[in-house]
């Protein structure tokens, strides 16, 4: 092994990150492993993001099977990021960023969504958790749920629906579609918990009426009044129930609200960052569901399988990465 694993960083459903540093060189990057014969996601994982490179999208550095206690694992090596997420840094603002800091942010989260999407991938799991910062701002992480916006051209087979409930746009929910249109919901979402500090939907008691109201209800998440108007008009162009008529991420680059925001972070950021370890916000764990062809069925199978993961819909607003295997 040319490298050496240090502490764990992160935890999420699929997979366990740590730090690791180069035996070489000895530079420190970050790793996500899982043991190689449960590792069919992180490889799927790792050929996509090994296609990517962008500013906006966590830098991918290779990847190796290791022998660690006689454990085969599987590890894909990635830049390191040292300021946790973007659901640490908005409670680190007390849970309400101010606008320009959201503008900063968001503007690189649309630069990365518009390369992604330029690429031919569509994310399917844009929440705040999964927006790493560093140095540099926000880059898009966790490929975990992403796939190939037409397999078909791979040579594969239509691609897993996934992502997490609170995030998830109404068409992926009636398990119509997934694709970019449903990462530029995840963004509005995500806009909103930079607001607030809360979930997009905020009056959510249990997963059943939630999934349901995402599917089938006429309604979008309320777009918090204290923003500016050219905000809430960004947002509202994210939020739009039809698919068809959201914006994309290169008409969004062209909003006023992102032209207004081309101010370096020093200007925003006010408080130092604080440890990586910290990032129980909206913990997420995964499951695979076997996928149903009729929407009302789909909510059924999300909810029960939500249950028998004990997760807890109504502690501390914590959400879950659902998988859906095609
Ligand atoms: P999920 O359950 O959301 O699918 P996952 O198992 O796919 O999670 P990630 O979201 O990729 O795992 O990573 C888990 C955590 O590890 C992240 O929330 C983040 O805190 C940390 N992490 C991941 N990648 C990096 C990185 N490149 N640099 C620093 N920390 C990272």
């Amino acid at each position: 092994m040319d490298w050496i694993r240090g502490h764990t960083i992160g935890r999420g459903s699929s997979a366990a990150v740590s730090a690791a540093k180069s035996r070489f060189s000895g530079e420190v990057f970050a790793v996500k492993s899982v043991e190689l014969s449960k590792s069919q996601l992180l490889q799927k994982e790792q050929k996509i993001l090994s296609e990517l490179i962008s500013p906006y999208i966590v830098r991918y550095k290779g990847y190796d099977v290791t022998k660690e206690k006689d454990k085969l694992m599987f590890n894909i090596r990635m830049e390191y990021m040292p300021d946790g997420t973007l659901s640490d840094e908005i409670r680190k603002q007390s849970g309400r960023m101010n606008e320009p800091l959201i503008g900063y942010y968001t503007k690189q989260m649309v630069q990365g969504l518009e390369y992604l999407h330029s690429r031919g991938v569509a994310h399917c799991d844009i929440k705040g958790q999964n927006i790493l910062l560093g140095e540099t701002g926000a880059k898009i992480a966790d490929f975990g749920c992403a796939r190939w916006i037409d397999p078909a051209e791979r040579g594969g087979d239509a691609e897993a629906i996934g992502g997490t409930p609170m995030f998830m746009a109404p068409e992926v929910a009636r398990g119509e579609e997934q694709g970019c249109a449903a990462d530029i919901w995840g963004l509005g979402c995500t806009i909103i918990e930079m607001a607030t500090g809360g979930s997009p939907w905020n009056n959510a008691t249990n997963a059943a009426s939630l999934l349901y109201k995402i599917a089938f209800s006429e309604q979008s998440p309320e777009i918090p009044k204290f923003l500016s108007s050219q905000a809430r008009d960004f947002l509202n162009k994210c939020l739009k129930r039809n698919s068809k008529e959201r914006w994309t991420a290169k008409q969004l680059l062209k909003h006023p609200f992102l032209e207004s925001n081309s101010t370096a972070i020093q200007d925003f950021v006010t408080s130092s960052p604080t440890s990586i370890l910290d990032q129980d916000i909206w913990n997420s764990e995964s499951t695979i569901l076997q996928t149903v062809s009729c929407p009302v069925q789909r909510v059924r199978e999300l909810i029960s399988n939500s249950g028998e993961l004990n997760c807890r819909w109504n502690d501390d607003e914590r959400w879950m990465t659902v998988r859906i295997k095609s």
